[in-house]
């Protein structure tokens, strides 16, 4: 019995894959390395197939080889700003993408995944936190290709038994404690990474994107989640689908508390020490004001806990990656 991670070289993914071998699961990473990190999967030694989830014949010899009873799926197109240029490449990629992992799936017989869901399924959020009924109007084609998956997901578990549990997650940050492995993107555009590259002189100034919203200092609210509690959850979800029939459910991960914008760069200043240069930038386009999650349904039903409470815990352990990683896996 092993586990299929796609998108397992990409950040989420490996470090999902590093809480999977460290509580025993037999892992295999599925990765077009399109955008993941060969080094990042070498670093944990677990066998990578450099394969896409559209090829249905290799994806189905990969689950029966490999005897996977569930799929953890990470592969795909995540930057809200490229979707609402491209949404042509997001709608291809990720919706007809899962399409062919899911068609794969029922055709070797697997019927459990872990799909990795996000909150901007929900849009401009109505009332805060977020709780999992809330309605859900995405802002971008990013959120409507995950909301389509996971409407996708809820059909296949009426038509095929497919049982699932989507994940939405907030704002991921941070890296592992003890593995060579944290966050790396080719194009940063994420707030922490780019706060600490600032410190570490490798950009010159952080713009902050709209000090005009109305929050205590201006600038939006987020809820910032340790990638390791992201991991856990996902650990505890494919005990969850192996243990009991749900049909397809989604949970909210995040610690529901949330920081500006201003309070990351302070605290940030603080952990590192660093001088951190910031310019008053306008807003960009598509950002809620305020983002913060319910996390009760994922803790009730997951036995989850997050277990980085505090801000400044989760941006030390990012700033230990970056410190040591300064090019990320190229250093
Ligand atoms: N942000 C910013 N400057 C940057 C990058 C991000 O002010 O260079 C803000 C962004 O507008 C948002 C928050 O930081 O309010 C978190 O953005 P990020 O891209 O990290 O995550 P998102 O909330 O888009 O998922």
């Amino acid at each position: 019995m092993s586990i299929l991670v796609t998108g397992g070289a990409g950040y989420i993914g490996i470090h999902t894959v590093a809480e999977l071998i460290a509580h025993q699961e037999e892992v295999v990473v599925v990765d077009n390395l399109g955008l993941g990190h060969r080094e990042a999967v070498q670093a944990l030694n677990v066998p990578l197939y450099e394969v896409d989830i559209r090829d249905r014949d290799k994806m189905i010899s990969i689950m029966k080889n490999h005897q996977v009873d569930t799929v953890v799926h990470f592969a795909a197109f995540s930057q809200v700003g490229e979707s609402v240029r491209l949404p042509l490449k997001y709608y291809q990629n990720n919706v007809a993408g899962t399409t062919e992992l899911l068609a794969a799936m029922v055709e070797a017989g697997v019927l459990r995944i872990v799909f990795s869901s996000t909150a901007a399924t929900y849009g401009e959020p109505e009332a805060t936190p977020i709780v999992e009924s809330h309605p859900k109007h995405p802002t971008n084609p990013y959120g409507e290709t995950k909301l389509a998956i996971e409407r996708m997901l809820h059909w296949s578990a009426e038509a095929h038994g497919m049982q699932s549990v989507s994940l939405r997650y907030f704002n991921a940050a941070g890296a592992h404690p003890d593995l060579p492995i944290g966050e790396h993107h080719a194009n940063e555009s994420h707030l922490i990474p780019i706060v600490l590259q600032t410190a570490l002189g490798l950009r010159q100034k952080v713009t902050v994107f709209g000090t005009d919203y109305p929050t205590q200092d201006g600038s939006c609210i987020r809820d910032y989640i340790h990638v390791m509690d992201l991991a856990s959850a996902h650990r505890l979800a494919v005990q969850k689908l192996r243990s009991e029939h749900a049909g397809a459910v989604a949970y909210n991960l995040g610690i529901g508390k949330g920081y500006s914008v201003i309070e990351v760069i302070d605290t940030s200043r603080a952990v590192t020490k660093r001088e951190i240069p910031v310019e008053w930038g306008t807003r960009r386009e598509g950002d809620p004001a305020v983002l913060i999650a319910s996390p009760d349904l994922a803790k009730q039903a997951l036995h989850w806990s997050p277990t980085y409470l505090e801000l400044s815990s989760i941006i030390a352990s990012a700033w230990a990656w970056h410190l040591n990683h300064p090019n990320g896996y190229k250093s």
